[in-house]
């Protein structure tokens, strides 16, 4: 059954039911439904008044002028990873220039709406939710060539393609994504075929983490964070307090230890507020926070994490803890065309090289990044797409002009922090950290409002809007 025809809050123990004691009435740090059906009364108020000036400035957002399209049209652009970074760039483009000529290279006939994984990992979605025939994602007007990049060629102004083609471009978006890294952990790849092992950053490891985590009476759960960028960096925190939440609610909460590691010195550093708001409601549930702890090793025979703690004083030492559960999420890194090729540069982790602003190659003007793969330090959400794909349409068009790129991105990402189930905490926040539009979100309040949205709206956002380019 897809999510979408469930009723999530359905009675029961079901992890989808509501959490004990919801009601019209709030519980501590939650707003009641008649407050989030004020604000949202509020919020259409507000879109009906702004609502004149706002579509019209939003349809001509979407369009180029004559001059412009001329321009496009002429050019061949080719989009290197066809998924949501690619896709959306691509389907933006021809809102604004119907005939230009687009050619995706993309390898998977699937598509992985990534952003349900973590509800795949708590039992909420199933594999049906998250996977698209990526055919019906091409829009008309998009050529396809199902392959995978072998090489970029930027001073020839082409790729070359494993199956041997060369497909030559006059601007190139890159959108590769990152994939995971498992083996910069040792052991954890033998680890992951054991009973107890799994993570959510995959979609079949994510059904086992399911069974494991639903399955689960007894005993020690460990979660890890690892260090270096990541993709979502809010997930990891999701799975285990989801699952702390779920254990809480059948009844063996008691028998489970929880245990989470981060890399990082809290839970949010990025954005203060949340991380201020958040680790004191974790704390308070009982689940042991563990900072600057990396997990180096995984000894599946005898069922170690091996960690390295830093400690106050700057030294490290080894912590061994014995698991009957774990989490292990992996370290990511940029596919090896990337990783290895001329596009990007020392000490920025294989990402591709561009203006953190502009999402303009800095050493190639003709080459563009969006979504995960590009070094602009935002995070790695389709939060982050959402906001980057109208920059880079605008900059590529101007590029396209000859004139200098026009658009900035500002950094701005989002994240929807499920705290519990029914509850999450949504919220935006830009370059510096700080909360954007905090007075709509309510950022820092675990709300059913934002569960909602996340588990129903944010899969549709991101098919009917973001894939077919109305950003
Ligand atoms: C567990 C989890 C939870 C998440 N939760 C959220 C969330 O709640 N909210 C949110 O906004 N985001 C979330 N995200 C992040 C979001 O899914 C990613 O940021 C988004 O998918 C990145 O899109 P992308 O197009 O940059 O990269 P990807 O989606 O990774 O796509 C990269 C594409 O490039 C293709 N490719 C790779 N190598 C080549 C090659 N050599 N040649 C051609 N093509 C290639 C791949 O096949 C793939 O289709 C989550 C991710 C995970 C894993």
């Amino acid at each position: 059954m897809a999510p979408d025809d469930r009723a999530p809050d359905s009675a029961g123990d079901s992890p989808n039911a509501p959490p004990p004691g919801d009601s019209t009435e709030p519980e501590s740090g939650g707003i009641s439904r008649r407050r989030a059906v004020r604000l949202l009364g509020a919020g259409v108020g507000g879109a009906v008044v702004a609502g004149g000036g706002g579509v019209w400035g939003y349809r001509r957002s979407l369009q180029a002028s004559a001059a412009d399209q001329e321009r496009v049209r002429r050019a061949e652009i080719v989009v290197a990873g066809g998924s949501v970074g690619g896709l959306t760039v691509a389907a933006r483009l021809l809102r604004a220039v119907p005939d230009a000529r687009i050619t995706v290279i993309e390898p998977r006939e699937e598509h992985h709406y990534q952003p349900g994984y973590t509800l795949v990992g708590a039992g909420i979605y199933t594999r049906g939710d998250v996977l698209w025939d990526q055919g019906e994602l091409m829009q008309p007007g998009m050529r396809w060539i199902r392959d995978s990049v072998l090489a970029f060629e930027p001073d020839r102004n082409r790729v070359r393609l494993e199956g041997g083609d060369v497909v030559a471009y006059d601007a190139l978006v890159v959108a590769l994504g990152v994939v995971n890294h498992v083996d910069a952990v040792e052991g954890l790849r033998e680890a992951l075929e054991t009973p107890r092992v799994a993570h959510i950053y995959d979609l079949s490891s994510g059904e086992k983490y399911w069974g494991l985590a639903s399955g689960f009476q007894e005993g020690r759960a460990v979660f890890t964070y690892p260090p270096g960028y990541v993709k979502c960096g809010g997930a990891p925190q999701k799975i285990t307090w989801l699952s702390e939440d779920l254990w809480r609610r059948e009844g063996r909460r008691d028998r489970i230890e929880v245990h989470f590691h981060t890399s990082r010195p809290t839970l949010f550093p990025e954005v203060p507020r949340v991380d201020e708001a958040v680790t004191p409601l974790v704390e308070a549930r009982g689940v042991r926070n563990h900072y600057s702890s990396v997990l180096r090793a995984v000894s599946p025979s005898d069922r170690l994490a091996i960690f390295e703690e830093q400690r106050e004083n700057g030294e490290t030492r080894e912590v061994r803890q014995r698991y009957d559960l774990l989490h292990a999420m992996p370290h990511a890194r940029t596919p090896a065309p990337l990783r290895e090729g001329p596009l990007t540069r020392e000490g920025i982790g294989g990402q591709l090289e561009v203006d953190r602003e502009t999402l303009q190659h800095r050493r190639y003007p003709n080459i563009f990044g969006v979504g995960d793969c590009a070094a602009t330090g935002a995070a790695k959400t389709a939060a982050t797409i959402r906001k980057q794909a109208p920059v880079l349409v605008r900059n590529l068009t101007d590029f396209l002009s000859d004139r200098p790129p026009s658009a900035r991105y500002d950094g701005a990402s989002g994240c929807p922090l499920l705290t519990r189930y029914g509850r999450c905490m949504m919220f935006e926040f830009d370059f510096e950290g700080r909360l954007v539009n905090e007075w709509l979100y309510q950022s820092t309040r675990e709300t059913r409002l934002w569960w909602e949205f996340k588990v129903h709206g944010l899969k549709r956002l991101y098919r009917h809007v973001m894939l077919n380019g109305y950003v």
